[in-house]
């Protein structure tokens, strides 16, 4: 991308949340540079802040409103603009807050330039439009080797729990000729590898019918195109026709993101998941068949509204059971507006923490049995960063791996050596 040092402005931006707000992120970082602003690391004073903010839980409401506390102490006389889910859910309360500029629900984020060239005095853009809003990943300059191609945005389901859909409205998806084309264009500004990103991505049917093996299928045909990843996919949307599609393409990663967020069949119906804890544990076993070096992330919730001990125990035992080895333990937030929300029967905030941590804590263990597994492996590694005379980077199966070695580079793929594992962090050399 060609850089013009003459440049006076500056943006900086700091992201909150899921991967598809880092992808859009770097769809309007994209537009800003193409404006002629220049990038800032966030913690600089800058002429503007972006922040693309989150709402999934209390806990990012409250990240959300520190950031722009931190953003205005950092840039008193800068704009601050707050995008993105939480924005769009409470745009009020943000207005309330010292600093800020504009409030921008997520259909109008991708119209920043424009909302900041305009003279109005009517900080809050926000509607309910359902377009389509095609963003594909965090430029170049950005310092990321990965990149992520949003193809689908919104949800169709009603989880109890989940304030997704109202947030980012229904289901909706980019062609998979435009898909390709963002995807060429990733690979061409010299990007190996992309992560498929949406909020229920195995929903994927694009306007014409298209089916996501056929977008799969066509991505795999982009000369230079190394490594391909799925961000997270509803256990019920797995197919074997998809998981032989992936296989088929030889650049597929050993590794999926399947949300499981509870091991009982109760809770799961409360929730109103698609699934049982059976069709879960089939659905991993014919992931399993197919890849059967895969790492698996999984999503969990712990103290749902009315969760017992017993219950907790089955989410725990099954977890235990399966070959996840990614856990991402979250305790049970009451989202306004959610039918969860209203449940009676809350856990405690002490009750929830002593849940997480145990979870944490086999999750703990099986990602370091996981990890050590592939010690005397050989394994391709994409190298993202050098830090303290080490390059980091991933392993198809998402294991973080360090090597201590000058000839490698940020963005190169090498074959490396697994040596040894410390707490489920690799150490490697190169393969010779
Ligand atoms: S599938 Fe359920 S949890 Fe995921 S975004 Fe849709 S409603 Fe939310």
């Amino acid at each position: 991308m060609l850089v013009i040092f003459t440049m006076d402005k500056t943006v900086s931006f700091h992201t909150l949340g899921c991967r598809l707000n880092f992808s859009e992120t770097g769809s309007i970082a994209d537009g800003f540079l193409k404006r002629g602003y220049r990038i800032v690391e966030f913690g600089k004073p800058s002429d503007v802040t972006f922040l693309n903010t989150c709402t999934v839980t209390d806990g990012a409401d409250s990240s959300c409103r520190n950031l722009i506390r931190k953003a205005h102490k950092l840039s008193p006389g800068g704009k601050i603009v707050v995008a993105g889910c939480y924005a769009q859910m409470e745009s009020e309360k943000i207005q309330k807050m010292q600093g800020v500029d504009l409030i921008l629900g997520n259909s109008e984020k991708y119209r920043v330039f424009d909302y900041l060239d305009e003279d109005d005095d009517n900080m809050i853009k926000i509607d309910q439009t359902n377009e389509f809003w095609g963003a594909y990943t965090t430029p170049g300059d950005m310092g990321h080797t990965r990149a992520f191609l949003k193809i689908q945005d919104g949800c169709n389901y009603v989880c109890s729990f989940c304030i997704i859909p109202f947030a980012r409205g229904r289901s909706r998806t980019i062609s998979v000729a435009n898909a390709t084309k963002n995807a060429r264009e990733l690979v061409n500004i010299g990007y190996k590898e992309i992560v498929l990103t949406g909020v229920n991505i195995g929903e994927y049917e694009s306007q014409s019918g298209e089916r996501l093996e056929t977008l799969i299928e066509e991505l795999a045909k982009i000369e230079g195109l190394k490594r391909l990843r799925l961000s997270s996919v509803e256990p019920n949307t797995i197919t074997k026709s998809l998981l032989k599609t992936l296989k088929a393409t030889k650049i597929y990663q050993d590794h999926f993101h399947i949300p499981l967020q509870s091991g009982d069949d109760g809770i799961l119906k409360s929730m109103r998941r698609k699934y049982t804890v059976e069709q879960y544990r089939q659905t991993i076993e014919l992931i399993k068949n197919e890849f059967p070096n895969c790492g698996i992330g999984a999503d969990v919730i712990v103290g749902y509204p009315g969760e017992t001990e017993e219950q907790f125990q089955n989410t725990y035992k099954l977890l235990d059971e399966l070959p996840i080895t990614h856990f991402h333990v979250f305790p049970f937030s009451k989202r306004k507006g959610t039918t969860a929300a209203k449940l009676d029967d809350q856990i405690t905030q002490a009750e929830k923490k002593r849940r997480v941590s145990l979870l944490n804590e086999l999750g703990d263990k099986k990602l370091e049995k996981f990890a050590r597994s592939f010690v005397g492996s050989n394994q391709n590694v994409l190298f993202e960063q050098k830090k303290e005379n080490y390059w980091i980077g991933q392993t198809p199966q998402f294991l973080k791996i360090k090597v201590r070695d000058d000839k490698l580079q940020k963005n190169q793929i090498a074959q490396i050596k697994i040596l040894e594992s410390q707490n489920s962090a690799l150490l490697g050399a190169i393969h010779l």
